[in-house]
């Protein structure tokens, strides 16, 4: 089993898109052992995306992540992590494959409604960036 963590972006949000997406992860076979709706601070939100710190659309992405609130979900499944980055779709949604979250809701490349870990040891960390070890334990959580 593999941990991956799943952010439902504030656009996601904002255009009531939260429990389609919670379907059809769930429709992939992904177990949700967390999920918690919150507003990021401005600190959290760089320290979430410190790997992108200095990119050009660094300052917009903090912007956006913070201006309204997100889902954070863990989400269990074997390859969980490549198999969700193949649900959510290419970063710009007008490249994501068709039925793809990206491509269903997406609006734009930085405005995308979802966010998905890149590798298995980000799955990790950023799984308990949202959720203590006690509480991923407490909901059944296996690695
Ligand atoms: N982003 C952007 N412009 C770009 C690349 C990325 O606004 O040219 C934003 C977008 O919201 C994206 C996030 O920064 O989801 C993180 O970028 P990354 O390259 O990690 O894409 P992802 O892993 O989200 O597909
Ligand atoms: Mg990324």
């Amino acid at each position: 089993m593999e941990l991956t963590c799943l952010l439902v972006k504030p656009d996601g949000v904002a255009d009531a898109h939260i429990g389609e997406i919670v379907a059809k992860v769930e429709r992939e076979g992904f177990t949700v052992r967390g999920l918690r709706l919150l507003v990021l601070t401005r600190s959290h939100a760089e320290a979430f995306y410190a790997i992108h710190h200095g990119r050009p659309f660094f300052e917009d992405l903090v912007e956006y992540m913070t201006g309204g609130p997100i889902v954070a979900l863990a989400l269990e499944r074997e390859d969980a992590v490549s198999h969700l980055r193949t649900v959510i779709g290419a970063t710009n949604p007008a490249e994501a494959a068709e039925g793809t979250i990206r491509a269903l809701y997406g609006r734009d490349i930085g405005t995308n409604t979802v966010h998905g870990s890149d590798s298995v040891e980000n799955g990790i960390r950023e799984a308990l960036f949202f959720f203590s070890e006690r509480e991923l334990a407490e909901s059944g959580t296996v690695i």
